[in-house]
């Protein structure tokens, strides 16, 4: 059974911009799934449309089978939703933010106050359960939504860019009770634009990106393709002629005083600098060349990373 199906999505807003250009996307139930991609990439308007908050211009969705146009009610009834937005009534207590949702969601009245209870014990926030939201940290907050997203038992939960602004140590203990949740059964597809983040969390990931999934795949196998790092070194004296490659390292002259260098494991640096000491080049300072998520798409497409800002 697949927790969500996605076939053909499209979406051109208002003003004539096609966020998504035709997406396919299965996640199996049990997953935990990552989609990634750069700012501006098309992440939120899919989970907007899945979560109804967003109307596609063409296309299906289904949750656990039900179509979101056709079986509204049972679609929304598998999926809880964490947006990156607060969205509850900052005035409303704690426990009453939650409670609602349940009456929202269908639960019966003993179940919430059970269910209420236990999630705010988990997420600890029960000695907060009668203070009104707008008195919460900001991590609180953010746990608070999640709690609220869970009240009905839902198979899929997303979370969309969950970590933005989350300080490390309340990361590491949402990440812990997210394993949880999953370990026990909940499907559970995050968006991020941190390849380490998607990295430490998820099984599979795909890869969005001007619109369109670029890949599909097992986390592993994406990893794989990055077993090469790139460095930019500065060197001392001018640079002359550079053979292609030293030994395992791949280099590139970029100028007088620059050259690129491609690591791949499991060499070290200090073996290419032995190597470049060979060739009687000085290296005075050198940086990684980009960050990973760059690498991946670069390797993946054979263009760099566009984003929103550059695109
Ligand atoms: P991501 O979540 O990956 O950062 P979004 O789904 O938010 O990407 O945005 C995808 C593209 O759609 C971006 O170019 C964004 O500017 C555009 N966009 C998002 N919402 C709207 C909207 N309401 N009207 C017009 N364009 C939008």
């Amino acid at each position: 059974m697949n927790a969500l199906e996605i076939h053909d999505l499209h979406k051109t807003y208002a003003n004539g911009h096609q966020a998504l250009r035709g997406i396919d996307l299965e996640v199996e139930q049990g997953e935990f799934f990552a989609l990634l991609g750069p700012n501006g990439a098309g992440k939120s308007t899919c989970i907007g449309i899945v979560s109804s908050l967003v109307r596609k211009t063409s296309g299906e969705v289904r949750i656990f089978g039900d179509a979101i146009d056709r079986d509204p009610i049972a679609a929304k009834s598998h999926l809880g939703v964490v947006p990156q937005e607060f969205n509850f009534n900052i005035f409303e207590p704690v426990e009453e933010i939650i409670a609602n949702q349940g009456g929202y969601q269908g639960v019966p009245p003993r179940q919430v106050r059970q269910r209420t209870e236990q999630l705010l014990r988990e997420l600890d926030l029960w000695d907060k359960r009668r203070v009104q939201a707008r008195e919460l940290s900001g991590g609180m907050k953010r746990r608070l939504m999640i709690a609220r997203a869970l009240i009905h038992r839902p198979r899929l939960l997303i979370l969309d860019e969950p970590t933005a602004g989350v300080d490390i140590e309340l990361r590491r203990s949402m990440w812990d009770y997210m394993r949880r949740i999953n370990e026990q059964g909940t499907t559970i597809i995050l968006t991020t634009h941190y390849l380490e983040e998607a990295e430490q969390m998820c099984r599979r990931v795909a890869i969005i990106d001007h619109g369109r999934i670029v890949t599909n795949d097992r986390m592993k196998h994406l990893l794989r393709q990055l077993d090469c790092e790139t460095f930019v070194l500065n060197a001392r004296e001018p640079l002359g002629q550079l053979p292609p490659r030293i030994g395992p390292f791949a280099l590139r002259r970029i100028d007088e005083h620059t050259l690129e260098a491609d690591l791949p494991k499991p060499h070290s640096l200090n073996e290419l600098m032995h190597a470049l000491d060979g060739l009687g080049i000085a290296v005075d300072s050198l940086r990684n060349k980009s960050n990973r998520l760059e690498e991946l798409f670069l390797r993946l497409t054979g263009k760099p990373l566009e984003t929103e800002q550059n695109a």
